[in-house]
Protein backbone atom coordinates (compact mmCIF):
# COMPACT_ATOMS: atom_id res chain seq x y z
CA UNK A 1 0.00 0.00 0.00
CA UNK A 2 1.39 3.43 -0.94
CA UNK A 3 2.62 5.18 1.81
CA UNK A 4 -0.57 7.94 3.47
CA UNK A 5 0.57 11.45 2.11
CA UNK A 6 2.10 13.80 4.64
CA UNK A 7 0.16 17.17 4.62
CA UNK A 8 2.55 20.26 5.38
CA UNK A 9 0.30 22.10 7.67
CA UNK A 10 2.06 25.36 8.53
CA UNK A 11 1.01 26.50 12.35
CA UNK A 12 0.56 30.15 13.17
CA UNK A 13 0.72 31.72 9.44
CA UNK A 14 0.10 35.29 9.30
CA UNK A 15 -3.65 36.04 7.58
CA UNK A 16 -3.10 39.30 6.73
CA UNK A 17 -0.21 38.11 3.71
CA UNK A 18 -3.70 36.22 2.43
CA UNK A 19 -5.61 39.54 2.28
CA UNK A 20 -6.04 42.81 0.44
CA UNK A 21 -7.09 44.54 3.40
CA UNK A 22 -3.60 43.58 4.58
CA UNK A 23 -4.98 42.88 8.32
CA UNK A 24 -5.40 39.29 9.75
CA UNK A 25 -3.93 37.68 13.00
CA UNK A 26 -2.53 33.72 12.78
CA UNK A 27 -4.58 31.19 12.00
CA UNK A 28 -3.79 28.21 13.92
CA UNK A 29 -3.31 26.01 11.28
CA UNK A 30 -2.76 26.77 7.38
CA UNK A 31 -2.54 25.03 4.27
CA UNK A 32 -1.70 25.95 0.29
CA UNK A 33 -4.23 23.26 -1.59
CA UNK A 34 -2.04 22.68 -4.83
CA UNK A 35 -4.23 19.37 -5.52
CA UNK A 36 -7.59 19.03 -5.10
CA UNK A 37 -6.93 15.51 -3.81
CA UNK A 38 -5.70 17.23 -0.24
CA UNK A 39 -9.01 18.09 0.86
CA UNK A 40 -10.29 15.13 1.85
CA UNK A 41 -7.65 14.48 4.24
CA UNK A 42 -7.61 18.15 5.35
CA UNK A 43 -11.37 17.40 6.04
CA UNK A 44 -10.42 14.76 8.36
CA UNK A 45 -7.63 16.42 9.97
CA UNK A 46 -10.25 19.19 11.13
CA UNK A 47 -12.56 16.70 12.01
CA UNK A 48 -9.79 15.08 14.29
CA UNK A 49 -8.75 18.06 15.78
CA UNK A 50 -12.63 19.32 16.31
CA UNK A 51 -11.82 22.69 14.70
CA UNK A 52 -13.17 24.10 12.01
CA UNK A 53 -12.24 25.06 8.68
CA UNK A 54 -12.48 27.90 5.64
CA UNK A 55 -11.61 28.31 2.37
CA UNK A 56 -9.99 31.27 0.72
CA UNK A 57 -8.98 31.80 -2.53
CA UNK A 58 -7.51 35.54 -3.32
CA UNK A 59 -8.43 37.31 0.28
CA UNK A 60 -10.05 39.89 -2.07
CA UNK A 61 -13.44 40.06 -0.31
CA UNK A 62 -12.42 38.82 3.46
CA UNK A 63 -11.48 40.61 6.55
CA UNK A 64 -9.52 38.72 9.03
CA UNK A 65 -9.89 38.95 12.58
CA UNK A 66 -6.49 40.22 14.30
CA UNK A 67 -6.91 37.92 16.55
CA UNK A 68 -6.60 35.30 13.47
CA UNK A 69 -8.70 32.21 13.09
CA UNK A 70 -9.00 29.24 15.93
CA UNK A 71 -9.31 26.50 12.75
CA UNK A 72 -7.68 25.13 10.01
CA UNK A 73 -7.44 28.20 6.89
CA UNK A 74 -7.56 26.40 3.49
CA UNK A 75 -6.21 28.35 0.81
CA UNK A 76 -7.07 27.47 -2.97
CA UNK A 77 -4.09 27.02 -4.73
CA UNK A 78 -4.95 25.31 -8.00
CA UNK A 79 -3.41 26.61 -11.08
CA UNK A 80 -5.22 24.14 -14.18
CA UNK A 81 -5.89 26.07 -17.61
CA UNK A 82 -7.29 23.97 -20.45
CA UNK A 83 -9.17 25.05 -23.75
CA UNK A 84 -12.12 22.54 -25.54
CA UNK A 85 -14.16 23.31 -28.14
CA UNK A 86 -17.69 24.27 -27.36
CA UNK A 87 -20.92 24.60 -29.55
CA UNK A 88 -21.31 26.43 -32.08
CA UNK A 89 -17.76 27.67 -32.83
CA UNK A 90 -17.15 29.12 -28.70
CA UNK A 91 -14.54 27.91 -27.03
CA UNK A 92 -14.71 26.58 -23.72
CA UNK A 93 -12.18 27.58 -20.97
CA UNK A 94 -11.94 25.51 -17.48
CA UNK A 95 -9.78 26.54 -15.21
CA UNK A 96 -8.91 25.78 -11.41
CA UNK A 97 -10.75 27.21 -8.62
CA UNK A 98 -7.59 29.12 -7.74
CA UNK A 99 -6.59 30.19 -11.06
CA UNK A 100 -6.63 34.10 -10.54
CA UNK A 101 -9.12 35.87 -12.22
CA UNK A 102 -5.82 37.79 -13.61
CA UNK A 103 -4.29 34.82 -15.03
CA UNK A 104 -7.35 33.97 -16.95
CA UNK A 105 -7.73 36.60 -18.46
CA UNK A 106 -3.75 36.46 -19.71
CA UNK A 107 -4.45 32.68 -20.67
CA UNK A 108 -7.64 33.94 -22.84
CA UNK A 109 -5.62 36.65 -24.39
CA UNK A 110 -2.82 34.45 -25.13
CA UNK A 111 -4.75 32.09 -26.91
CA UNK A 112 -6.21 34.54 -29.15
CA UNK A 113 -10.13 34.22 -27.33
CA UNK A 114 -12.52 36.54 -26.52
CA UNK A 115 -14.64 37.37 -23.78
CA UNK A 116 -12.80 38.19 -20.28
CA UNK A 117 -12.13 42.05 -21.60
CA UNK A 118 -14.55 43.48 -18.90
CA UNK A 119 -13.01 41.55 -16.05
CA UNK A 120 -9.34 43.10 -16.35
CA UNK A 121 -8.67 44.43 -13.27
CA UNK A 122 -10.84 42.41 -11.14
CA UNK A 123 -9.33 40.87 -8.56
CA UNK A 124 -9.44 37.41 -6.90
CA UNK A 125 -10.06 33.75 -8.25
CA UNK A 126 -11.95 31.76 -10.17
CA UNK A 127 -13.17 29.95 -6.69
CA UNK A 128 -14.36 33.04 -5.62
CA UNK A 129 -15.91 34.78 -8.11
CA UNK A 130 -18.10 31.88 -8.94
CA UNK A 131 -19.40 31.67 -4.94
CA UNK A 132 -19.94 35.29 -5.27
CA UNK A 133 -21.10 35.65 -8.44
CA UNK A 134 -18.61 38.61 -9.40
CA UNK A 135 -18.28 41.15 -12.12
CA UNK A 136 -17.81 44.49 -13.16
CA UNK A 137 -18.21 46.68 -16.44
CA UNK A 138 -21.84 44.56 -16.84
CA UNK A 139 -20.31 41.27 -17.08
CA UNK A 140 -20.92 39.10 -14.03
CA UNK A 141 -19.84 35.22 -13.56
CA UNK A 142 -23.18 34.07 -14.27
CA UNK A 143 -23.29 35.46 -18.22
CA UNK A 144 -20.20 33.28 -18.96
CA UNK A 145 -20.61 30.15 -16.67
CA UNK A 146 -21.32 27.00 -18.00
CA UNK A 147 -20.71 24.37 -15.42
CA UNK A 148 -18.39 23.65 -12.45
CA UNK A 149 -16.86 20.93 -10.46
CA UNK A 150 -17.78 21.57 -6.75
CA UNK A 151 -16.98 19.38 -3.80
CA UNK A 152 -19.64 18.16 -1.21
CA UNK A 153 -17.63 18.11 2.25
CA UNK A 154 -19.99 16.01 3.83
CA UNK A 155 -19.20 13.25 1.85
CA UNK A 156 -16.22 14.82 -0.41
CA UNK A 157 -17.76 13.61 -3.38
CA UNK A 158 -17.33 15.75 -6.63
CA UNK A 159 -19.61 16.57 -9.02
CA UNK A 160 -20.13 18.27 -12.20
CA UNK A 161 -22.87 21.01 -11.91
CA UNK A 162 -24.08 23.09 -14.97
CA UNK A 163 -24.77 26.99 -14.55
CA UNK A 164 -28.31 26.89 -13.25
CA UNK A 165 -27.34 25.20 -10.15
CA UNK A 166 -26.27 28.06 -8.62
CA UNK A 167 -29.00 30.57 -8.61
CA UNK A 168 -27.02 33.19 -9.98
CA UNK A 169 -28.29 36.44 -8.38
CA UNK A 170 -26.47 39.85 -7.78
CA UNK A 171 -23.56 38.84 -5.54
CA UNK A 172 -25.26 35.66 -4.74
CA UNK A 173 -25.10 31.85 -5.40
CA UNK A 174 -26.47 28.81 -3.72
CA UNK A 175 -22.95 28.08 -2.52
CA UNK A 176 -23.27 30.68 0.01
CA UNK A 177 -25.79 28.55 1.85
CA UNK A 178 -24.64 25.14 0.35
CA UNK A 179 -20.92 25.86 1.62
CA UNK A 180 -19.95 23.11 -1.41
CA UNK A 181 -16.25 24.15 -2.73
CA UNK A 182 -15.55 25.03 -6.06
CA UNK A 183 -12.86 22.67 -7.99
CA UNK A 184 -12.96 24.37 -11.32
CA UNK A 185 -15.23 26.22 -13.80
CA UNK A 186 -15.79 26.35 -17.35
CA UNK A 187 -16.36 28.87 -19.14
CA UNK A 188 -17.55 30.38 -22.76
CA UNK A 189 -15.27 32.26 -25.04
CA UNK A 190 -15.49 32.81 -28.57
CA UNK A 191 -12.46 33.21 -30.95
CA UNK A 192 -10.81 36.95 -30.71
CA UNK A 193 -12.98 38.65 -33.49
CA UNK A 194 -11.07 41.88 -33.09
CA UNK A 195 -7.44 42.42 -33.63
CA UNK A 196 -5.06 41.88 -30.98
CA UNK A 197 -4.23 45.60 -30.75
CA UNK A 198 -8.06 46.44 -30.45
CA UNK A 199 -8.47 44.15 -28.11
CA UNK A 200 -5.73 45.30 -25.60
CA UNK A 201 -6.83 49.10 -26.03
CA UNK A 202 -10.32 47.92 -25.02
CA UNK A 203 -8.82 46.40 -21.77
CA UNK A 204 -6.50 49.33 -21.62
CA UNK A 205 -9.53 51.55 -21.44
CA UNK A 206 -11.61 49.75 -19.31
CA UNK A 207 -8.67 49.88 -17.09
CA UNK A 208 -8.08 53.46 -16.97
CA UNK A 209 -11.93 53.60 -16.42
CA UNK A 210 -11.68 51.78 -12.98
CA UNK A 211 -8.48 53.42 -11.71
CA UNK A 212 -9.96 57.00 -12.41
CA UNK A 213 -13.30 55.42 -9.88
CA UNK A 214 -11.58 53.45 -7.47
CA UNK A 215 -9.01 54.41 -4.71
CA UNK A 216 -5.43 52.61 -4.36
CA UNK A 217 -4.35 51.33 -1.41
CA UNK A 218 -5.82 47.95 0.72
CA UNK A 219 -9.53 47.48 0.94
CA UNK A 220 -11.62 44.75 -0.52
CA UNK A 221 -13.31 47.28 -3.30
CA UNK A 222 -16.92 47.25 -2.41
CA UNK A 223 -17.42 46.66 1.60
CA UNK A 224 -21.48 46.86 0.98
CA UNK A 225 -23.73 45.61 -1.44
CA UNK A 226 -25.83 47.72 -3.38
CA UNK A 227 -29.04 48.14 -2.01
CA UNK A 228 -30.09 48.88 -6.04
CA UNK A 229 -29.21 50.29 -9.24
CA UNK A 230 -30.41 53.54 -8.30
CA UNK A 231 -29.06 53.55 -4.87
CA UNK A 232 -25.55 52.12 -4.88
CA UNK A 233 -23.86 52.16 -1.61
CA UNK A 234 -21.08 54.33 -2.52
CA UNK A 235 -23.66 57.11 -3.53
CA UNK A 236 -25.38 56.65 -0.04
CA UNK A 237 -22.40 56.54 1.55
CA UNK A 238 -21.13 59.77 -0.15
CA UNK A 239 -24.65 61.75 0.43
CA UNK A 240 -24.32 60.84 4.42
CA UNK A 241 -21.21 63.10 4.21
CA UNK A 242 -18.44 60.02 4.96
CA UNK A 243 -16.70 60.29 2.49
CA UNK A 244 -12.56 60.72 4.54
CA UNK A 245 -14.30 59.39 7.71
CA UNK A 246 -11.55 58.01 9.64
CA UNK A 247 -11.43 55.66 12.75
CA UNK A 248 -8.38 54.44 14.06
CA UNK A 249 -6.03 53.50 10.70
CA UNK A 250 -9.20 52.82 8.89
CA UNK A 251 -10.83 55.20 5.75
CA UNK A 252 -13.56 55.68 4.10
CA UNK A 253 -12.19 56.46 0.75
CA UNK A 254 -11.91 59.84 -0.49
CA UNK A 255 -12.83 59.00 -3.82
CA UNK A 256 -15.68 56.12 -3.88
CA UNK A 257 -17.16 55.92 -0.66
CA UNK A 258 -17.90 52.07 -0.61
CA UNK A 259 -14.10 51.55 -0.50
CA UNK A 260 -12.94 51.19 3.21
CA UNK A 261 -9.31 51.53 3.11
CA UNK A 262 -6.68 50.35 5.52
CA UNK A 263 -4.75 53.22 5.46
CA UNK A 264 -1.53 51.16 7.21
CA UNK A 265 -1.49 49.58 10.46
CA UNK A 266 -5.60 49.40 10.42
CA UNK A 267 -7.17 47.01 12.76
CA UNK A 268 -10.42 44.84 12.12
CA UNK A 269 -11.70 46.33 14.57
CA UNK A 270 -10.72 49.53 12.70
CA UNK A 271 -12.65 48.56 9.58
CA UNK A 272 -15.93 47.08 12.02
CA UNK A 273 -16.25 50.56 13.39
CA UNK A 274 -16.32 52.40 10.61
CA UNK A 275 -18.82 50.03 8.48
CA UNK A 276 -21.25 49.87 11.44
CA UNK A 277 -20.54 53.67 11.58
CA UNK A 278 -21.76 54.20 7.56
CA UNK A 279 -24.38 51.35 8.22
CA UNK A 280 -25.70 53.76 10.86
CA UNK A 281 -25.75 56.99 9.06
CA UNK A 282 -27.22 56.02 6.19
CA UNK A 283 -30.10 54.04 7.97
CA UNK A 284 -30.65 57.52 9.78
CA UNK A 285 -30.20 59.29 6.61
CA UNK A 286 -31.76 57.21 4.31
CA UNK A 287 -33.83 54.62 6.01
CA UNK A 288 -32.22 51.56 4.00
CA UNK A 289 -29.97 48.92 6.30
CA UNK A 290 -26.32 48.49 4.36
CA UNK A 291 -25.25 44.43 4.10
CA UNK A 292 -21.85 43.85 3.79
CA UNK A 293 -20.53 41.84 0.51
CA UNK A 294 -17.00 41.14 2.39
CA UNK A 295 -17.12 38.15 4.58
CA UNK A 296 -16.07 38.64 7.83
CA UNK A 297 -14.01 36.13 10.05
CA UNK A 298 -13.63 36.45 13.56
CA UNK A 299 -11.29 33.77 15.64
CA UNK A 300 -14.36 31.34 15.66
CA UNK A 301 -15.79 31.65 11.95
CA UNK A 302 -18.07 34.02 9.91
CA UNK A 303 -20.00 36.80 11.55
CA UNK A 304 -21.92 39.61 10.91
CA UNK A 305 -21.35 42.97 10.50
C1 LIG B 1 -9.75 46.62 -5.30
C2 LIG B 1 -10.88 45.64 -5.37
C3 LIG B 1 -11.87 45.80 -6.33
C4 LIG B 1 -12.92 44.88 -6.41
N1 LIG B 1 -13.85 45.04 -7.39
C5 LIG B 1 -14.82 44.12 -7.54
C6 LIG B 1 -15.75 44.22 -8.62
O1 LIG B 1 -15.69 45.12 -9.45
N2 LIG B 1 -16.71 43.26 -8.71
C7 LIG B 1 -16.80 42.22 -7.82
O2 LIG B 1 -17.68 41.37 -7.98
N3 LIG B 1 -15.93 42.11 -6.81
C8 LIG B 1 -14.95 43.02 -6.65
N4 LIG B 1 -14.06 42.90 -5.60
C9 LIG B 1 -14.26 41.85 -4.60
C10 LIG B 1 -13.56 40.53 -4.92
O3 LIG B 1 -12.60 40.72 -5.92
C11 LIG B 1 -14.53 39.44 -5.36
O4 LIG B 1 -15.50 39.25 -4.38
C12 LIG B 1 -13.81 38.13 -5.66
O5 LIG B 1 -14.65 37.31 -6.43
C13 LIG B 1 -13.40 37.36 -4.41
O6 LIG B 1 -12.61 36.25 -4.82
P1 LIG B 1 -11.47 35.68 -3.88
O7 LIG B 1 -10.86 34.53 -4.56
O8 LIG B 1 -10.53 36.77 -3.48
O9 LIG B 1 -12.30 35.21 -2.63
P2 LIG B 1 -11.91 35.30 -1.12
O10 LIG B 1 -11.89 36.72 -0.68
O11 LIG B 1 -10.70 34.50 -0.84
O12 LIG B 1 -13.17 34.58 -0.47
C14 LIG B 1 -14.44 35.19 -0.51
C15 LIG B 1 -15.50 34.13 -0.15
O13 LIG B 1 -15.47 33.14 -1.17
C16 LIG B 1 -15.23 31.86 -0.60
N5 LIG B 1 -14.41 31.10 -1.54
C17 LIG B 1 -13.18 31.40 -2.06
N6 LIG B 1 -12.77 30.43 -2.90
C18 LIG B 1 -13.75 29.50 -2.92
C19 LIG B 1 -13.92 28.25 -3.58
N7 LIG B 1 -13.00 27.73 -4.39
N8 LIG B 1 -15.07 27.56 -3.36
C20 LIG B 1 -16.02 28.04 -2.52
N9 LIG B 1 -15.91 29.20 -1.86
C21 LIG B 1 -14.80 29.92 -2.05
C22 LIG B 1 -14.53 32.12 0.72
O14 LIG B 1 -14.79 31.05 1.64
C23 LIG B 1 -15.18 33.41 1.16
O15 LIG B 1 -16.38 33.13 1.82
C24 LIG B 1 -12.98 43.80 -5.49
C25 LIG B 1 -11.98 43.63 -4.54
C26 LIG B 1 -10.93 44.53 -4.48
C27 LIG B 1 -9.83 44.30 -3.48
Amino acid sequence: MPNKKELAIATNEKLSKYSTFQIGGPADFFYKLEDTADLIPLFQFAKKKKIPYFIIGGGSNILFDDKGFRGLIIKIDTKNISLAPGPKGSILLTADAGVSIASLLDFSIKNDLSGLEKWVGLPGTVGGAVRGNAGCNGLETREILIEASIVDEKNGRIRKVKNNYFNFKYRQSKLKTTKEIVISATFKLEKRTVSAYEQKKMMAEIRQSRMSKQPFGASTGSFFKNPSKEKPAGLLIEKADLKGKTIGKAQISTKHGNFLVNLGGATSQDILKLARFARQAVKLKFGLILQEEVQILSANGLQKL
